[in-house]
């Protein structure tokens, strides 16, 4: 996936500020925090939404989730964070590599904008 920006970040081809890796996801700080914590955690397989995971996939899922779990923990977010994955135009996708938003530091809002 040549042309992709997160795998171009996974290569190290454009830097960032990686907060965790290992064998299969990969998590750094999003350039434009929408809160004081806001990270990005991604698998190194390109996906390019929820809607192309397979069922080959549910186990990379559970791991993200918990590698989410892990990093709110590392980064104090002890009265709870939000973790949310945008899919598709109406979701508010502008990335086409999946990723899932971990957000803290900060009371969240519901119904989001
Ligand atoms: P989406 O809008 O697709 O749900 O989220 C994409 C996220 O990626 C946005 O929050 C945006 O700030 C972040 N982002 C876009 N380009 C870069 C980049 O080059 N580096 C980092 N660290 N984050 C990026
Ligand atoms: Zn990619």
């Amino acid at each position: 996936m040549q042309e992709c920006i997160f795998c171009k970040i996974i290569a190290g081809e454009i830097p960032s500020q990686v907060v965790y890796q290992d064998e299969k996801v990969f998590a750094f700080k999003d350039i434009a925090p929408a809160a004081p914590i806001h990270i990005l955690i991604i698998p190194k397989k390109h996906i390019s939404s929820l809607n192309d995971l397979g069922v080959e996939d549910a186990a990379l899922m559970g791991h993200i989730v918990g590698t989410a779990a892990k990093l709110a923990k590392e980064f104090g977010l002890d009265k709870g964070y939000r973790l949310v994955s945008n899919c598709g135009e109406d979701g508010g996708q502008t990335v086409y590599h999946i990723h899932f938003h971990l957000l803290g530091g900060r009371q969240m809002h519901w119904p989001p904008g």
